[in-house]
């Protein structure tokens, strides 16, 4: 049966379930607080990697973090604060952080990885945006025997559920791209990943929506919501009220203080990243890798080339912080020997906020006992990746269609 459905926040996830909502027969508005340009949707890596099948909160994290959390160059940082939300959400993450946690995770997060890289590719052949698409694999190069032992090990975990893995020497990194002369001991490098442009791609989607009919209402807040028998009856926005029929919550970072003024308990943190694209960059990596001992990301888009990196856990603070973006920049210099500072002069960063779960997991699903509102957010690193698959398994819920068990392990009211 077709309903209305409102869909607040249009960053990747949003504009995904207004894709396939669309598609599946529904009346479909999109509104966002700010130009529909997502917050955190398009300056990230790029990256649609289902390789990534360890989710945040793995063995090893706790630990890890507690060393890297005072130190503000560090790739994981907490922006120190009085907090109750923040220092709830650590404790939930601390409890999640061990192997029983990333075992029974890895295959879901595979799952619905590579069926949500499948419903990309549908997007793009249907819509011919031009996102720069490239199926060239995904490289972790690695500079430090200890990075390389680190990566292998994780890339076991994509191994057993059945991705393809290739462990490879310093010298065959060096051949995958002679130009770049990168110092490593070796990589791994997983073929199946993909990447994009996301900039191109959201705005590439944005006026296919328009053109499918989608209403836009951009620059505008919801504020709270009225509910009446197990029901949202209306939201109340900044530019007056609307009436609801089906409504979805993809507020990425946002989410958690939203879902609050519903009454509903949502952990969702901000972890903030920055990026810097240049458009005329020395050298044109042939193809995208993470150097892995630091966290950057190094991803050609079409004809720029990006660099992305840290996270930091910093609520909704989209402020750029100079110690964290130096670092990139530092890792690049010393990483890349073509690259120079004047390469980036006069390059802005740009920060987003990933929209962390305390699992590590999205939060994909229906509200038990609010009948007419279903969740998506949570993502993570990892809503580019699964952006397009939530959207077409959100339309699926609301449409009263089985969608694939994958998804099971992503109900929102687990922390409830
Ligand atoms: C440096 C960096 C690199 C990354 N690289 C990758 C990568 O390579 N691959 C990958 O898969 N992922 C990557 N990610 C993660 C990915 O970018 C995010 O998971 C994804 O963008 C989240 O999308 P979203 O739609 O949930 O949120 P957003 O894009 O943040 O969209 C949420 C929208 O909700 C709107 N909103 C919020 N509150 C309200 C309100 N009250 N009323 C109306 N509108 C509201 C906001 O304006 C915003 O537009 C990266 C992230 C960063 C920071």
């Amino acid at each position: 049966m077709s309903s209305s459905v409102i869909i607040i926040g249009g960053g990747v996830v949003g504009q995904s379930c207004a894709w396939f909502l669309q598609r599946s027969g529904h009346e479909v508005t999109l509104i966002d607080q700010g130009d529909l340009q997502g917050s955190c949707s398009t300056g990230n890596a790029g990256y649609i990697c289902p390789s990534h099948v360890v989710p945040l909160a793995a063995p090893g994290m706790v630990a890890k973090g507690m060393s890297m959390m005072l130190d503000p160059k560090a790739p994981f940082y907490i922006q120190p604060r009085l907090d109750r939300d923040l220092w709830r959400w650590v404790w939930l993450f601390m409890r999640h952080a061990n192997h029983r946690h990333l075992m029974r995770s890895r295959s879901s997060l595979a799952g619905m990885s590579v069926e949500s890289q499948n419903a990309l590719e549908h997007i793009l052949a249907d819509t011919g945006i031009d996102a720069s698409y490239a199926r060239k694999g995904l490289l972790m190069a690695c500079r430090s025997e200890k990075h390389l032992a680190r990566e292998r090990e994780e890339s076991e975990h994509a191994r057993a559920v059945g991705l393809d893995v290739q462990v490879l020497s310093a010298a065959e990194v060096r051949e995958m791209d002679p130009d770049l002369d990168l110092d490593v001991v070796g990589g791994v490098w997983y073929p199946g990943d993909t990447h994009l442009h996301p900039g191109r791609y959201l705005t590439g989607l944005r006026s296919k929506l328009v053109q499918a009919g989608v209403k836009m209402m951009p620059m505008t807040r919801v504020l709270s919501w009225g509910k009446h028998n197990g029901r949202i009856v209306s939201l109340q926005t900044d530019q007056g009220e609307l009436a609801v029929d089906q409504v979805v919550l993809s507020t990425g970072a946002w989410s958690g203080d939203l879902a609050r003024s519903l009454g509903l308990r949502l952990p969702v943190q901000g972890a903030k990243g920055y990026s810097f694209t240049l458009d005329r960059p020395p050298v044109m990596p042939r193809q995208p890798f993470i150097l892995a001992d630091y966290k950057v990301a190094v991803t050609p888009m079409g004809d720029q080339l990006r660099f992305a990196g840290t996270l930091e856990l910093a609520g909704t603070d989209l402020s750029v912080n100079p110690v964290r973006v130096a670092r990139i920049l530092e890792v690049v210099r010393e990483c890349l020997p073509a690259f120079r500072d004047h390469d980036f002069s006069g390059i802005q960063p740009w920060s987003g906020l990933r929209p962390c779960s305390p699992d590590g997991l999205p939060y994909v699903g229906k509200w038990p006992g609010l009948e007419n509102l279903t969740l998506a957010t949570g993502h993570a690193m990892l809503g580019m990746t699964l952006g397009a698959g939530t959207g077409q398994t959100v339309a699926r819920m609301i449409s009263g269609e089985a969608v694939s068990s994958a998804w099971n392990v992503c109900r929102p009211d687990r922390f409830a």
